[in-house]
């Protein structure tokens, strides 16, 4: 099913690599966007520009924005979804992994909204989607507290956005998914008995979320976190 909106518009995807963001970005594409995927090492999907992009790089973030308006225009659908995901308990937590982590999940996203939100703001037009995750509500069920602070920041940056962009045209919201199929969830397979639906979520289905939310008919919804969870966390 076609959404009304997204055609013909850039989409820029950060870890579109693999996982959901591969998944985002082909869900983008086959609705019509001029897509695009940052990752490390510059990810090659049919039909999706692929650009190197680390970004907790200030200049890795300029050069793959430039790089995506030269070859496809400006940012205007903008997923947030580069993240790593570390389990360690709280005292065994480095303050350079501390750090790490912080800097992908939540800093990342920082610089590239930053880098996104002049054009938008211009253009009189943006959809900014932030993945979060439910650990960024409850702290998750294993240790990363870390990556629990990084996804509740991330998440009250798309509503700071959302906030302060609105009159502008521009939307912010976040998802906050949990147990996606993906390499990010071998380590918490384990808890697959914990969601009321049975099994694991797909990246299609986060993908599909961040779709609509790019979307016309989405376009009253902004500030929002929506779950992706199979009833894994029910709030
Ligand atoms: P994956 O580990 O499969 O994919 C993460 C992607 O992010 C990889 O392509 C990775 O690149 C990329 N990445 C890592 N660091 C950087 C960086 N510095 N700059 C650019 N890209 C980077 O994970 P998922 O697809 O499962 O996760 C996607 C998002 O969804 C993450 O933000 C994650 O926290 C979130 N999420 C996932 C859940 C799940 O159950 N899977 C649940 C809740 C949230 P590389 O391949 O080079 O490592």
């Amino acid at each position: 099913m076609r959404l009304d909106g997204i055609e013909g518009r850039v989409a820029l995807v950060t870890g579109g690599g693999r996982g959901i963001g591969q998944s985002i970005a082909e869900t983008l594409r086959d609705q019509g966007a001029r897509a695009a995927a940052g990752d490390l090492v510059a990810p090659v999907h049919d039909g999706v520009l692929g650009v190197e992009l680390d970004v907790t790089s200030p200049d890795s973030v300029e050069a793959a924005f430039a790089r995506v308006e030269e070859e496809l225009g400006p940012v205007e659908l903008l997923v947030l979804n580069a993240g790593i995901y570390v389990v360690e308990p709280f005292e065994q937590t480095s303050l350079e992994s501390w750090r790490r982590t912080i800097d992908v999940n939540l800093t990342g996203a920082f610089l590239c909204a930053k880098r996104a939100l002049p054009a938008m703001r211009q253009a009189g037009f943006g959809r900014i989607v932030a993945i979060g995750s439910s650990a960024g509500k409850t702290g998750g069920k294993k240790h990363a507290a870390a990556y629990g602070a990084s996804k509740a920041g991330i998440m009250v940056l798309a509503k700071s956005i959302a906030s302060e962009y609105a009159e502008h045209g521009i939307t912010a919201n976040a998802l906050a998914p949990a147990l996606i199929d993906t390499d990010m969830a071998a380590g918490i397979r384990d808890l697959v008995h914990l969601i009321p639906v049975g099994r694991l979520g797909r990246p299609e289905e986060v993908a599909a979320i961040v779709a609509y939310l790019c979307s016309t008919p989405a376009a009253y919804i902004t500030g929002e976190v929506i779950d992706v969870n199979g009833g894994f966390l029910v709030d």
